[in-house]
């Protein structure tokens, strides 16, 4: 299943993975029909990662945001634990959107790694905070944040980093397989599929189900990225619609439009519920339990 064909070996060769060894997990996919690599645990060079990405002096984004009682529930854990693993050895800036700003925990920052935080409105319901997250993006995108990072990674905030999350997971633009749905034959994926929905998909689109959790890329291409997905979720607004996941319906959409230049596998985003399985050799970032009742009004 995860032989490459020869011609795609070249486009492995892929920004900040190092010598890229597809073979060494013969039992995954580990690269695209469209020849992006599908990072999985020992495909990748780790210590070549870190040096391309110190070589070329990055500043690397990560955008997480925390409004109404995911703050206090999640963002400290969150922080403290990307302090432990997320791009060490970097240049690193966090950007933390929220409501209040004032009650942001005070988590200490290692050499060359700042914290900023945005002040954003509360919307009334969560799938309009979640969804507003596009629309906020594409201006920071094309504000400080697009001028001081080179890369971004725009994350969920309930999930911890428990494993090495480093420049291997940076690209032009970057997908997360989604835990759940790894497996899942192609025509069972949760797609949208009401086709008045800027997010829809027909029978048969789609290559993959991403997760919202995590998706990343250079300024510019999540510049076009959260243009995209913020323009359809109005457009489903203005007639009355509402995609089935929400962001992540756009999100597919814009992945099926426009691959993706790396995918990161389930490692990258592992729910815990899930149990042990082989595949899984490194998970490096867990997802939280979800404790909607107590989070959600
Ligand atoms: N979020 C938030 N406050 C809310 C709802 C959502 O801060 O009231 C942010 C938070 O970063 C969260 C993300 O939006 O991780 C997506 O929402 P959630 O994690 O609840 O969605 P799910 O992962 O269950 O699809
Ligand atoms: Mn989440």
């Amino acid at each position: 299943m995860g032989v490459c064909p020869p011609a795609r070996m070249a486009q492995l060769r892929d920004n900040f993975t190092g010598l890229l060894h597809p073979w060494a997990r013969p039992e995954v996919l580990t690269c695209t029909s469209w020849g992006a690599p599908i990072v999985w645990d020992g495909t990748f060079d780790p210590d070549a990662a870190r040096q391309q990405a110190t070589r070329q002096n990055l500043t690397i984004g990560l955008t997480v945001f925390a409004v109404g009682r995911y703050l206090e529930k999640y963002l400290e854990r969150f922080l403290e634990s990307a302090e432990q693993h997320f791009m060490v050895g970097q240049r690193v800036v966090y950007y933390v959107f929220t409501e209040r700003p004032a009650a942001v925990p005070h988590v200490p920052l290692g050499p060359g790694r700042m914290l900023r935080v945005e002040r954003v409105v509360r919307e009334r319901r969560w799938q309009d905070v979640s969804m507003q997250r596009m629309h906020t993006l594409h201006e920071a995108l094309g504000g400080r944040l697009g001028r001081e990072a080179h890369f971004v990674l725009c994350m969920d905030v309930d999930q911890h980093f428990s494993a090495a999350f480093g420049p291997e997971a940076l690209g032009e633009s970057v997908a997360q397989l989604h835990a759940w749905h790894y497996r899942w034959p192609r025509r069972l994926l949760p797609f949208e599929r009401d086709s008045r929905s800027a997010a829809a998909l027909g029978p048969g689109e789609g290559d993959f189900y991403y997760h919202a959790a995590v998706f990343g890329g250079s300024v510019a291409a999540l510049r076009g990225l959260t243009a995209h997905c913020a323009r359809g979720l109005r457009r489903d607004r203005e007639r009355g619609l509402e995609a089935r996941w929400h962001d992540e319906s756009h999100l597919n959409k814009f992945f099926w439009l426009h691959k993706p230049a790396k995918v990161l596998s389930p490692e990258f985003c592992w729910c815990p519920d899930l149990g042990r399985r082989p595949d899984i050799r490194c998970p490096r970032l867990l997802w939280a339990p979800k404790e909607y009742a107590e989070l959600r009004d």
